[in-house]
């Protein structure tokens, strides 16, 4: 599929009517093009400019930004745009880090940290992307989302499903034609309730027995990472239910230690497989996220 580069950012066409915006491998964003309307779904860690990005591939077609959920390396570029969607519950979170410094230093801790880690990426470390972050403010209006809300693009419809666990203004995205569902952080290989918003695991359970229900309505879950290690990966439904049994049953004694900018906590793999597994699932929660 056709890739290119622009504006600090990697593009590829994943899908006739699809784009995925890779942050430099931290975040992907998904730019659906429909055939009056296009949706940019979140937009990353702020490498670089993104709307110029966007508003050349939608060429003359409106679009409309979107949060899947408040953390800092989906929504960093927001300020850019004129308009996002963010659920309500999530909005506070986001803005925090247009809002406050101490923000701003845990965001840029996690990129570096993120950058330390993946030999090849050192953009996250580099004065120039801090520097261009600094000034970021609230601009922006904000429009929240609702459970249920259809936005039409043309050839083909997006609703809006709501679905706490990772966040409390968590949302997935199915686009109802193309059988497509864009989750986020909501289905992860890894996933986690460790950073902040996280909830109790007990809610991550409910929030992925939900999604269940429209399990006919979707082929493929096209997350927001786990794309590094073995490229672009959209997920199998089954993994849904993977993730249900691993959260079922976490075991503190068989988890390992994680160390984050924003928490410490712990993972649980499923089956005690590793990260590296192509098929492994884990879960990354604090031990408040039990009870
Ligand atoms: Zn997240
Ligand atoms: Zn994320």
């Amino acid at each position: 599929m056709e890739t290119f580069k622009k504006y600090g950012y990697e593009v590829r066409k994943i899908y006739d009517n699809t784009y995925r915006i890779m942050d430099n491998d931290a975040c992907s964003s998904y730019l659906i093009i429909g055939s009056k309307k296009c949706m940019l779904v979140d937009t990353g860690c702020a490498s670089g400019d993104l709307r110029k990005l966007v508003d050349e591939i939608c060429q003359n077609k409106e679009y409309f930004v979107i949060n899947t959920h408040g953390h800092d390396d989906h929504v960093a570029a927001n300020y850019q745009f004129d308009k996002v969607y963010i659920g309500k519950e999530d909005e506070q979170m986001m803005k925090n880090l247009f809002l406050y410094e101490k923000e701003k230093e845990i965001f840029y801790e996690e990129m570096k940290t993120y950058a330390s880690a993946t030999a090849d990426i050192h953009h996250f470390s580099t004065k120039e992307y801090f520097d261009n972050f600094a000034n970021a403010k609230i601009t922006f209006s904000i429009e929240y989302l609702k459970d249920g809300m259809l936005f039409d693009l043309g050839d083909s419809e997006i609703k809006a499903i709501h679905i706490p666990g990772h966040t409390p203004g968590g949302y997935c995205f199915l686009d109802i034609k193309y059988r497509r569902l864009y989750v986020g952080d909501a289905v992860l290989r890894h996933a986690s309730v460790l950073h902040v918003g996280g909830m109790k695991i007990s809610d991550f359970i409910n929030g992925l027995k939900k999604l269940k229900t429209y399990a006919s309505d979707f082929d493929w879950i096209i997350a927001a990472h786990g794309h590094r290690q073995h490229g672009f990966r959209p997920l199998e439904p089954f993994f849904i239910d993977k993730l249900i049994e691993c959260a079922e049953n976490i075991d503190v004694s068989k988890s390992i230690e994680r160390h984050e900018a924003d928490g410490d906590g712990y993972e649980y793999y499923l089956n005690g497989g590793r990260y590296e597994d192509y098929d492994s699932v884990s879960i990354a929660y604090k031990l408040i996220s039990l009870d």
